[in-house]
């Protein structure tokens, strides 16, 4: 009996010991907002949501829809509510992730927040970063030692023999290398790093080397093997094209989705070669901000910025009239503009309409990535929300505006007032 009531004792002092942080709040009601169910679905106005256990219960008119008396209420008045938001392009180098986990974690959070949350972001995908640190990060996020997102990762990237890219060779020092000199050591990367947990495959199919080569493709053999270990285990693999050779590489090497428009050709995207990317169901991320950031990095005069990112803002157009799919992202992590705003006005100037970019945000890169419970407001689907101060429909740059971020039902963002 004494056991028994020391080991009671014990449970309860153990409930009370891990208290909220890491459990979704039993109920939680986004009174009053404006609600986008999804893409091309007519907006709701003082609509209220109910994310129960973290999965959303109920949305319909505030008239109807009523919280539980133990609800966690958010005022939605003047608050515009979305599906949690992704970023499909992003990386985790920080010198952070490098101090002993015991001390580290107040700083990460800090981070992971000025990054990805304090933007909306629910979900991203890493592309590229050091073995293993990412699968570590997603660990403590996920057991509620740090807020943060939904994390995907490809771990490592594949280079091509001599083809780490000019502008990683600092960062990658006394790291392994992570060139691939023939299929069967690709096949061998792709399937070891799988199996530690990566969710997909990144190959540098146009590995920048800097001069005299400039870019150097990825041999198509090399390409293929990785693609094809990928999808073995049902993994997408991103490519990092850099020219029309690199692009080549990765439509022929079966890549699934285009890290980047390739704007350095000046060249526009033809329609035939549209119809090859749309024939491979290839996906493009634009990164226009990435363009903006590296061109003045290098004092490049205002007229060439200019023009350089009207070439990649004509190719994301094109592909995106073609019904070609675009995921939202930005490579933040490797650049340091951590804010959004330049990257939403730059695809709306680009002529994409709020449907186009509010989709690459949420229904498309959850289609991509198989996640049929994420992109939309509804019931039934995962309680990822992004709650907005205003309304993206009326000003793109609102997508940049993020009062609340909340993943599984739990506020891991929240403006300060
Ligand atoms: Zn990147």
């Amino acid at each position: 009996m004494k056991h028994i009531v020391l080991a009671a004792v014990a449970l309860f002092a153990a409930a009370c010991a891990t208290p909220a942080p890491e459990q979704a709040v039993a109920e939680l009601a986004i009174v009053g907002a404006k609600v986008y169910p999804a893409p091309g679905v007519a907006p709701m106005t003082d609509a209220t949501v109910i994310v129960r256990d973290g999965v959303i219960a109920q949305v319909g008119p505030t008239s109807a829809v009523r919280a539980s008396a133990a609800a966690q209420v958010i005022d939605g008045r003047g608050l515009t509510v979305v599906a949690g938001l992704w970023n499909s392009h992003v990386h985790f180098f920080s010198p952070t992730l490098f101090q002993p986990p015991e001390t580290n974690a107040k700083a990460l959070a800090g981070e992971v927040e000025a990054m990805l949350t304090r933007w909306g972001f629910t979900s991203v995908f890493d592309i590229a970063s050091l073995p293993g640190q990412v699968t570590g990060l997603r660990k403590r996020i996920y057991a509620g030692e740090i807020p943060g997102p939904n994390i995907l990762t490809v771990d490592a990237p594949i280079f091509p023999l001599n083809g780490t890219p000019i502008y990683a060779r600092e960062l990658l020092k006394g790291q392994p290398s992570f060139e691939v000199s023939d299929p069967a050591v690709a096949t061998k990367r792709a399937r070891e790093q799988i199996a530690a947990g990566a969710d997909g495959v990144k190959i540098f199919a146009g590995a920048i080397v800097g001069p005299p080569q400039g870019v150097l493709p990825m041999p198509l053999d090399i390409a293929k093997a990785a693609s094809a270990e990928a999808h073995r285990h049902g993994k997408p693999v991103f490519a990092h094209p850099s020219n029309r050779a690199g692009l080549d590489v990765a439509i022929d090497g079966e890549a699934d989705i285009l890290a980047h428009t390739t704007a350095d050709d000046g060249q526009a995207w033809t329609p035939e070669l549209v119809a090859r990317l749309k024939a491979h169901k290839m996906a493009l991320i634009p990164t226009l901000t990435l363009w903006d950031v590296e061109l003045r990095r290098d004092k490049a005069p205002e007229t060439v910025i200019k023009a350089f990112i009207a070439v990649a803002q004509g190719q994301l157009k094109t592909y995106a009239d073609a019904g070609g799919e675009i995921l939202f992202g930005t490579d933040v992590g490797y650049i340091d503009v951590f804010d959004t705003t330049q990257e939403y006005r730059l695809m709306s100037e680009a002529g994409l309409s709020f449907d186009q970019i509010l989709g690459s945000l949420t229904t498309a890169p959850s289609a991509r990535f198989g996640f049929s419970k994420k992109g939309k407001v509804a019931a039934g689907m995962d309680g990822d929300l992004a709650i907005l101060s205003a309304d993206p429909a009326a000003d793109i740059t609102a997508f940049a505006k993020v009062a609340y971020t909340i993943r599984a039902g739990e506020v891991i963002y929240a403006v300060k007032k």
